[in-house]
């Protein structure tokens, strides 16, 4: 008897080598507004392959924050999947979509949502202990993080101690201590200054080439698009804009 292991994929791989990351087919997402309903996500169907650099552009309310929770497993479409490193996410109960949220996915926000109270180390090491990283494993994992994002010297600071950009490279060594295949950003550089911004964007090109990861990064600063390896415009939640220059 054939010992198999039932996967899906998705219908469309990407052109080229890299395979598909995530891909997300015909997603709806609407809200209750004023006795009708209001469509923040409309009828999206988006592929991304793993390694990429992708930017969401779009005005303020143009659906960006509700594409990113989606894809992330942050909530529920209302129709239509989403598909993730091998799994129809949109299918899956909550506690399988915890379990895939704490091994794949790496968040990051514009406020940084650090802990106050502990140490740049302690921060990073909080998903490491949600996941049961063993003792030893953990502190080398946080060095190898905090070295990463070029803090290994702030490692003993807390985060009222950092700078806005330090504290947000805080927030990505977190976001990659679990070893995620994809990093979500939603304006990470909103609260920094231009040039600051800038640095934390060429820290996430820097990260996506050397790590393999695949980064989905919505802001809307024209200035920091210019880095991305592709460019994905939303308008009133629906794509008005791909420029899918990997593919191209
Ligand atoms: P962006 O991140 O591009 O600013 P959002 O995804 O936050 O856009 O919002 C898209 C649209 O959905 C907006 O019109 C917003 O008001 C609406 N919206 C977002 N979240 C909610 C919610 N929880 N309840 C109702 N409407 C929402
Ligand atoms: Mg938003």
């Amino acid at each position: 008897m054939q010992h198999s292991v039932e996967v899906t994929t998705p219908a469309r791989q990407s052109r080229g080598f890299s395979p598909t990351l995530v891909q997300t087919t015909n997603l709806v997402r609407e809200y209750p507004s004023g006795g009708g309903v209001l469509t923040a996500v409309s009828d999206l169907s988006i592929e991304i392959p793993e390694r990429r650099l992708v930017c969401i552009k779009g005005r303020s309310g143009s659906g960006k924050t509700t594409l990113l929770n989606l894809i992330g497993g942050l909530d529920r479409p209302t129709s239509g999947g989403i598909w993730l490193d091998g799994d129809w996410i949109s299918e899956l109960d909550e506690a399988d979509l915890v379990r895939v949220r704490r091994d794949k996915i790496g968040f990051v926000f514009q406020t940084f949502g650090l802990i106050p109270i502990l140490t740049a180390t302690e921060n990073v090491e909080v998903p490491l202990r949600l996941a049961n990283t063993p003792v030893d494993e953990r502190a080398e994992r946080v060095e190898d993080v905090l070295g990463l994002v070029g803090l290994g010297e702030r490692a003993k600071h807390r985060p009222h101690e950092l700078s806005g950009g330090e504290q947000q490279r805080v927030a990505i060594a977190r976001a990659l201590a679990n070893h995620p295949k994809l990093l979500i950003a939603d304006e990470p550089t909103g609260q920094l200054d231009l040039r600051t911004g800038r640095t934390i964007m060429q820290l996430l090109v820097r990260l996506v080439r050397e790590t393999g990861l695949s980064a989905v990064v919505a802001t809307h600063d024209p200035t920091l698009i210019d880095l991305a390896d592709r460019v994905i415009e939303l308008r009133d939640g629906q794509l008005v804009a791909d420029s899918d220059s990997d593919n191209g």
